[in-house]
């Protein structure tokens, strides 16, 4: 046994939340063994689940485990059917995961887009357009900007309303972000694209002046700049040219959703959103980018790969094991080479794909770590 247990909170939530959970934790339990791991995993409950078992959306007892804990791996919450009278503030999007975020002060959203070449047929790109296979990582600030400044208000005026929203950010703020940039593009293809509009916003111009100087930090990185509106075409355009691309909160939100459109299915992609190092461990929550998908909840539908690929992501930025963490996304390409699609992937064209079920896709995957 390794001489550090990594303590982990599970909270699935809602819809298909518990069954790509299961099959997250199976996969954790195939990777403890082979690289002689300690994991302890704890299971409680939040969202809906939370509501019916305390109460709650985020049970004190949940929201305790948290805080004991190194990580938190989490499924969706929301159920868009129940109890429409529920308050706003006390609704499991807002009251779970917008809590969790400011509790641990969640600055740095990650979303990896990958779509190998066997999948090329869920991207709304035309092949030639995909090179080999897409493999991009949306590094976003998630504290700060637009969605957070001070003042934000809406006031009356002469002849009508007058709406304010304010763009702030502060060098240290732009500094934490750009180093979480600069050590994932370390651990992939060494490139960084940082986003701005430096040739309108203040904002733009210390962003980046502030990049710039963070980069001469990490000289094996080679830094590009790109305006924001740029970006957004070239993803469309080019994609294959961006390794990791650093944005700030509204710019990143925009571009994160635009770049997942790229793979196809919200059932492939997993997120990582991370708060303060300590000890090693860099505390961060981890869950798929979709939601609670209660169309096929219950029904062995879902596609797991986005809450095993989750898995994953906290190996590699929570618990720096970036052994286990490339084993896992091997393990999963090895099912997608070997033909294995769940119904979200599934292309009937495709004569080598087998069509496949939660627990199969989530058993396959195991059986290859
Ligand atoms: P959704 O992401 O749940 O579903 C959108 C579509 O994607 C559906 O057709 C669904 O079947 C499909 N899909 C999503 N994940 C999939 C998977 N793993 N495998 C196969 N298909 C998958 O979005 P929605 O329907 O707009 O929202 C449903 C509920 O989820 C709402 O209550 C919403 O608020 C909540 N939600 C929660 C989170 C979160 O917890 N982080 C995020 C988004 C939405």
């Amino acid at each position: 046994m390794s001489s550090t247990t990594f303590k982990i909170a599970a909270l699935a939530g809602d819809g298909i939340g518990p069954e790509v959970m299961r099959a997250a934790l199976q996969v954790l339990r195939a990777v403890e063994k082979k690289f002689a791991l300690s994991f302890a995993i704890t299971e409680a409950p939040v969202g809906w689940a939370g509501i019916d078992a305390a109460g709650q959306a985020l049970p004190d007892a949940t929201l305790a485990l948290c805080r004991a804990s190194d990580a938190i791996l989490f499924g969706s919450v929301g159920l868009p059917d129940r109890d429409p009278t529920i308050p706003k503030e006390q609704r499991p999007e807002r009251a779970a995961l917008l809590r969790l975020r400011k509790e641990f002060s969640l600055f740095a959203n990650l979303r990896p887009v990958q779509l190998p070449k066997v999948l090329a047929h869920s991207c709304p790109l035309r092949p030639e357009r995909q090179g080999d296979g897409l493999d991009l990582l949306v590094v976003r600030e998630l504290t700060g900007g637009m969605y957070f400044g001070q003042p934000k208000k809406t006031e009356e005026i002469p002849g009508g309303h007058r709406a304010i929203d304010t763009m702030v950010y502060t060098t240290p703020e732009i500094e934490r972000i750009a180093h979480v940039g600069f050590q994932a593009a370390r651990l992939r293809r060494k490139k960084l694209t940082s986003i701005d509009k430096a040739n309108v916003l203040e904002n733009g111009i210390l962003w980046r002046e502030t990049v710039t100087r963070i980069g001469k930090q990490y000289a094996d990185v080679t830094l590009e700049h790109m305006f924001v509106d740029n970006a957004a075409m070239q993803l469309m355009l080019r994609p294959t040219q961006f390794d990791v691309v650093l944005c700030e909160n509204m710019f990143g939100d925009i571009l994160s959703d635009e770049a997942a459109a790229l793979a196809g299915s919200l059932g492939m992609l997993p997120s990582a959103s991370l708060g303060a190092t300590s000890g090693g461990v860099t505390f961060g929550l981890y869950e798929p980018a979709g939601g609670t998908a209660p169309d096929i909840a219950g029904k062995n539908l879902a596609n797991p790969i986005a809450q095993i690929l989750s898995a994953a992501l906290m190996l590699r930025y929570s618990f720096q094991r970036e052994d286990a963490a490339r084993a896992i996304e091997a393990a999963v390409g090895k099912a997608i080479a070997d033909g294995l699609r769940t119904g979200d992937i599934y292309n009937p064209a495709d004569a080598t794909a087998q069509k496949v079920g939660t627990t199969a896709m989530a058993d396959a995957i195991a059986a290859a770590v």
